[in-house]
């Protein structure tokens, strides 16, 4: 898989008052893409397309350089305290996403180039919640390395939080172009996960992602350079074989671990799970997928802001859970399962 090339750039002029908003559009104007000026984002007009559906792919290929406004940060549980907003939005095209409800309309990639005024904010719930340690995960909103290679803002927060006393970073992702954060100073405080699936999920559900070997093969470069590593099984999907292809799964990690020091190593495991809003969206997006959501075949839960979500049934979510925490616990004895959701 290449990495990220947008097709179409957007550029806030505020974005311009910052050095990294400068730097952007050079970068951009010397590899010839086309740019475009919009007041905000939410002025972007014209993105190509004959229909909702073109659109929908062609914004996916879409970045806007622009400010970070909201400065207030999202909790992010259960993986960590804070979400930082580095980003949003991706060019994946998972069905499953739940960005496909979350950024509704306006499907494009986002970069905040106000970087400063961003860790300053975090420096803020830092000395909060100090001595204890606040976590801050970069990937809720987009798959954040994937489009990294491009602005190297992971990078300045890899190196941000590898200078803190009580900051903690974590992110996770589905690309493998990793090359530019392995002389990133970590010191050890950010800890570099990918999401990984059985066969089966991986083929139907994730167009538009690096493979599972690139993947893989980029963990083997994370770790060679020192990061703790983590990996992120999601959504766990109960597709035919799923028990065979789950453990078939660890089995593979495993052996392409071969020679990294497994002591260390977190999973973290989510259920499939979806909204009655994200259904229509996904039903209109990629039509012929074979994602399965019969409310009737799920438990209903109450979730946040009034949308409650269907997950597996009780005893089918304890199989799950059950099942996959013995096939790690067979192939990486030593691993923590942070949780299971
Ligand atoms: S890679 Fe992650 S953020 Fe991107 S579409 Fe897939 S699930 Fe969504």
């Amino acid at each position: 898989m290449e990495p990220f090339v947008p097709q179409l750039v957007y550029i806030e002029p505020r974005a311009l008052e910052y050095p990294l908003g400068q730097e952007l559009k050079q970068k951009f104007e010397d590899m010839g893409l086309e740019i475009r000026e919009t007041t905000s984002h939410n002025q972007v007009r014209g993105i190509p397309g004959d229909n909702e559906l073109q659109q929908y792919r062609n914004a996916k290929s879409t970045l806007v350089v622009g400010i970070r406004k909201t400065l207030k940060f999202d909790t992010s549980k259960p993986s960590a305290e804070y979400a930082i907003p580095l980003a949003t939005g991706c060019m994946g095209h998972c069905h499953y996403c739940y960005l496909q409800t979350t950024l509704g309309s306006k499907p494009y990639i986002r970069t905040y180039v106000n970087l400063d005024e961003i860790f300053e904010q975090a420096e803020k719930y830092m000395e909060e919640r100090k001595p204890e340690i606040t976590r801050f995960e970069a990937a809720c909103t987009s798959d954040i390395v994937g489009i990294d290679h491009l602005t190297h803002s992971l990078k300045r927060a890899i190196e941000y939080f590898g200078e803190s006393e009580y900051g903690q970073l974590r992110f996770v992702t589905k690309f493998h172009h990793v090359d530019h954060l392995l002389d990133a100073k970590h010191n050890g405080k950010t800890r570099f996960r990918f999401s990984i699936n059985s066969r089966y999920v991986i083929k139907n559900f994730e167009p538009g992602t690096s493979s599972f070997d690139e993947r893989l093969e980029a963990a083997r470069k994370v770790a060679g350079a020192g990061y703790p590593l983590g990996f992120i099984v999601a959504p766990i999907y109960r597709h035919e074989g799923w028990e065979e292809g789950y453990r078939e799964l660890f089995e593979r990690l495993h052996q392409s671990l071969d020679g990294v020091n497994l002591d260390d190593i977190t999973f973290e495991l989510i259920q499939h799970r979806f909204t009655k809003p994200a259904k229509k969206v996904i039903m209109k997006r990629y039509p012929k997928t074979k994602l399965e959501m019969d409310e009737e075949k799920r438990k209903y839960k109450w979730g946040r802001y009034g949308i409650g979500k269907y997950v597996y049934q009780t005893e089918e979510a304890s199989q799950l859970e059950t099942s996959i925490r013995e096939y790690i616990h067979e192939f990486f004895p030593k691993a923590e399962i942070q949780y299971f959701t």
